[in-house]
């Protein structure tokens, strides 16, 4: 589609920002729809800055990534309930309302999202039972979305301390490294970069004890498939992959701009093209 007059306006704050597969998959979603938009990767420092300057030039909405995630709620005229208490804000919503000349800045998480749509394609969230191994920035919104569906969820992590905090945090339960053995459960959530290239033969848990759970999801998604994902197929397994996690929270996004239904096949389809053309690269 060609940009002109009409264009409408989307993208991602973040430092670094170059890595990001937001933009393939939103714009693939975008001209799939119909929509004359185009969404650009924005790498950025000054947040409060950035937030002012798209509010001027009419973007109707952004992406936020890491390290801005916390620092962009500042800026914000309203904050969607759950956002705030996550304490993290991952998309933007610019709106003028009618009568009013003020461009007002709405923030949203969707990050809490992608994980719980994910393996709600494979079983009932509620009274599930998840093992989720890590407790970093990507372990806080998966669990927080597992709890909010009302699934039991079990923390374990390489550094105790974190994820003894992640989990009372969430009113949930720890357990050391080693004990992961004695669990049990519907699920088995990999949070952790174990497995991400180039350190791809590694596994954040020993291939003997994936036959305890019935679905295993990786959150990483390069390689696509992990090892971690290789063997809990071996072992009988439901799996999923980390890209599913990734699209379904861009889809709530692309929901919260435009109103409409996005075209999941399509942004998935993008996402593997583009890793495949960055693995040959
Ligand atoms: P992060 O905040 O740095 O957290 C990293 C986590 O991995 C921590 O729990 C850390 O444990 C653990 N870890 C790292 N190396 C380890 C090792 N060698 N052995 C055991 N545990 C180890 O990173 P993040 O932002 O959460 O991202 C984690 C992964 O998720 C990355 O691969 C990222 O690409 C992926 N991700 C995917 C999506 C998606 O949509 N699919 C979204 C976000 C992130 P300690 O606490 O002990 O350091």
């Amino acid at each position: 589609m060609a940009i002109n007059g009409s264009t409408k306006l989307y993208g991602i704050l973040g430092h670094p920002v170059g890595h990001s597969l937001s933009p393939v998959m939103h714009n693939a979603a975008l001209a799939a729809m119909g929509i004359n938009g185009v969404y650009i990767p924005m790498d950025v420092t000054d947040i409060r800055a950035a937030v002012s300057g798209l509010r001027a030039l009419g973007f109707i909405g952004v992406s936020v990534t890491i390290p801005h995630k916390e620092e962009v709620m500042g800026c914000l005229d309203e904050i969607d309930p759950v956002a705030q208490r996550i304490g993290a804000v991952n998309t933007l919503l610019f709106r003028q309302k009618p009568g009013e000349e003020r461009v007002t800045a709405r923030g949203f998480n969707t990050d809490w999202l992608g994980a719980n749509l994910a393996l709600a394609e494979k079983i009932p969230l509620t009274g599930s039972r998840v093992l989720v191994i890590g407790a970093g920035g990507a372990a806080k919104g998966v669990c927080f979305g597992l709890v909010e569906a009302g699934a039991e969820v079990v923390i374990t992590n390489r550094t105790k301390a974190k994820g003894q905090a992640l989990a009372d945090w969430l009113g949930c339960s720890f357990i050391p490294s080693d004990q992961v053995g004695d669990i049990h459960a519907d699920a088995l959530i990999n949070t952790t970069s174990v497995g991400m290239e180039p350190d791809v033969d590694g596994i954040a848990v020993a291939p003997a004890l994936l036959d305890n759970f019935s679905v295993v999801m990786d959150i990483v998604y390069a390689p696509l498939t992990t090892r971690l994902l290789r063997e809990a197929e071996k072992a009988g397994c439901q799996t999923i992959d980390g890209l599913s996690m990734l699209l379904f929270q861009a889809a709530v996004q692309l929901k919260i701009w435009t109103g409409e239904k996005p075209p999941q096949d399509v942004m998935r389809r993008a996402l593997v093209e583009e890793l495949r053309r960055r693995k040959a690269s």
